[in-house]
């Protein structure tokens, strides 16, 4: 994870990772499905049983894209807020998605929420895309009620054996699926490059309890292509 501390290009960065997914917002959903033969649908499913059964708890899903985890944690009986800085993605989930859903415009490093004023705080493939994710980590511990949990799902790195298939798939048919679907094989030629630069596994479990996590844990999914990593606060 980057740990640079500020620079002026900070909001450069950030403002690229913006605009690309405006760009691809209107073929994200179809794009995820074909990348992952729709498997990104059952780490979504795993990652939300990873969340307690809930009437009435207040859940955040940062970086929340087009509303899936959201749909998924209403299910379970959260009320739920999406937050991600992108509007075009927001407006492309929306219309798909329970009216009772809330939907908000925010960065993962400067939550607009009150501190301790949250039961639950979800972030899936979103973290990697944050300029500064350690400010993120720190966010979600601010945010949460003690007690609260925070969820991530992310790319991750898998099992060996598998690394040399899923590499040449990463390099020869993403960026391929990006340009021929989407119209933007820069952009997923980025979601490439950001997985490979992405921590692994235990990595990021240390990087959560340096931020203040208790109890981190996490489990792979299809052999450590992603990960869901669980943790607590405290106090
Ligand atoms: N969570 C959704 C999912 O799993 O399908 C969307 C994931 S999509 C790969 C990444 C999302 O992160 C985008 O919606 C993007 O707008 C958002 N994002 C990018 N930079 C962010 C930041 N600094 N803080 C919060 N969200 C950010």
């Amino acid at each position: 994870m980057r740990t640079r501390s500020s620079t002026p290009s900070d909001s450069q960065h950030r403002d690229n990772i913006q605009t690309m997914f405006e760009l691809v917002a209107p073929r994200y959903d179809l794009m995820n499905d074909l990348m992952s033969f729709a498997t990104h649908r059952l780490w979504k499913r795993a990652m939300v049983r990873k969340a307690p059964q809930c009437s009435g708890g207040f859940a955040v899903d940062v970086a929340g894209g087009t509303g899936d985890i959201a749909r998924l944690l209403h299910q379970r009986g959260w009320n739920v807020t999406v937050c991600d800085p992108s509007a075009g993605m927001m407006r492309a989930g929306r219309p798909r998605q329970p009216s009772e859903i809330s939907w908000v415009a925010g960065l993962g490093e400067s939550l607009p929420f009150a501190d301790a004023s949250l039961d639950l705080l979800t972030v899936s493939f979103g973290l990697r895309n944050m300029t500064r994710p350690q400010h993120a980590l720190a966010e979600a511990i601010r945010v949460l009620k003690p007690g609260g949990r925070f969820i991530c799902l992310e790319f991750s790195t898998p099992a060996w054996w598998l690394k040399p298939f899923y590499d040449w798939y990463s390099e020869h048919i993403i960026p391929r699926l990006g340009a021929m679907v989407a119209g933007r094989p820069e952009a997923y030629r980025y979601l490439v490059d950001s997985i490979r630069e992405f921590p692994d596994q235990d990595t990021l479990k240390e990087q959560m309890q340096a931020a203040g996590f208790a109890d981190v844990t996490y489990t792979n999914l299809s052999f450590g292509i992603a990960a869901i990593h669980v943790g607590s606060k405290t106090s």
